[in-house]
């Protein structure tokens, strides 16, 4: 069989150098006679493995002293109770901006914490587009303002940050998870950033936060221990046992990262593999891509067919071509292409080619 082109949203796929290396490495780290996964996370090893993921990543980003990086666990979804078991500081309200599913989730969650100012949201667009800045209704009182910078189901993502507040009294938070490191990243204008792993970070069990020193220490009363940032801050992420074997995948992903030459170069690989998809979507109406184009995901495309009758035997035919994983979220439908930084452009330019002749074979 060919090599297989896995367009999974998530876990998703790994590159496949980081992968080889890892095998490589299964039963005997570095000479030490153990494998990664039975390492004390205290031990030298483990710390080194800790300590080179933290600095790979600071570098990848360029993150100054002053933000913390914590490696914690519970996903994505546990840090839409986090931020604002957090982050509230006394305050009683938040802005959020709706733009998906995952948006909705991350509200859904605060709002049994304080009182929810959905500033802005894409409702009227069935969440097929970001709101421009010019209709956010923002409270002056919102402790935070958070947002989903791309919506994984949705294939809707943010190309611009938020403009909100130049003093940075409110900070702006946003939950990365399906778009973090697939461009360079400005960390100084947020206040908190998150991502769970497993779409293009590592394996999932890690949930990665970059948190703004002083926004820590002043958690909701009863805030359970693992919950407060300022624990896992103020112990190197080591309070409790970290997911290890997550981690050191995660840092071997920073490692290949920094050895293609890092964030610039990714976001050029990525929008070439954007274009290349997008390129056919608008050039047919055999397929169609619901999402307004200037809010268009480089990571998660989705798209139907015109004829939902001909969709079983679309995947069948893609699978038989290696191409896999690209059935739609279940409460959208259709297809959808996750193309994260591990996926090769010449993964995406075979997806195209078999589109287009899935395309004249059913035209
Ligand atoms: N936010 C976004 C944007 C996501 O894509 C996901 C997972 N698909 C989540 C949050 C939830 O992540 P987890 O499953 O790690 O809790």
């Amino acid at each position: 069989m060919d090599q297989i082109f896995n367009f999974s949203a998530g876990p998703a796929v790994l590159p496949k150098e980081v992968l080889q290396q890892a095998r490589d490495e299964m039963l005997d780290w570095h000479g030490s006679g153990m494998s990664v996964m039975e390492m004390s996370h205290r031990g030298k090893e483990f710390m080194s493995i800790a300590e080179k993921a933290e600095s790979d990543f600071r570098e990848l980003v360029g993150i100054p002293k002053n933000y913390k990086v914590l490696f914690l666990q519970g996903g994505a979804s546990s840090q839409f109770s986090m931020v604002p078991m957090n982050l509230l500081r006394g305050k009683t309200k938040a802005d959020y901006i709706n733009t998906g599913q995952w948006s909705t989730k991350a509200i859904e969650e605060a709002s049994r914490y304080c009182t929810i100012n959905v500033a802005a949201s894409s409702t009227n667009t069935n969440f097929t587009s970001v709101p421009t800045q010019d209709n956010w209704r923002l409270d002056s009182n919102a402790a935070y303002i958070h947002y989903t910078s791309n919506e994984t189901i949705g294939g809707v993502e943010f190309h611009w940050i938020p403009e909100i507040d130049l003093n940075n009294t409110i900070p702006l938070v946003v939950d990365m998870s399906s778009d973090i490191l697939s461009r360079p990243l400005d960390i100084t204008r947020f206040g908190l950033i998150y991502a769970g792993a497993q779409k293009n970070l590592g394996p999932a069990g890690l949930t990665l936060v970059v948190v703004r020193e002083d926004l820590l220490g002043k958690p909701l009363p009863g805030t359970p221990t693992l919950y407060d940032y300022q624990i896992h801050a103020q112990n190197d992420s080591m309070y409790n046992t970290p997911p290890t074997y997550a981690m050191y995948i995660t840092g071997l992903v920073f490692a290949w990262l920094k050895n293609k030459g890092g964030l610039v170069t990714m976001e050029k690989i990525n929008i070439a593999k954007a274009n290349l998809l997008y390129g056919l979507l608008d050039n047919t109406d055999f397929y169609h891509c619901p999402v307004a184009k200037a809010d268009r995901s480089r990571m998660n495309i989705p798209f139907t067919l015109r004829n939902p009758a001909l969709d079983e035997e679309f995947l069948m035919q893609a699978s038989n071509n290696g191409l896999i994983q690209l059935k739609g979220h279940r409460s959208v439908g259709g297809m959808r292409a996750s193309m994260y930084n591990a996926m090769p452009i010449e993964g995406v330019a075979k997806l195209v080619a078999f589109m287009k002749e899935f395309a004249c074979q059913h035209a």
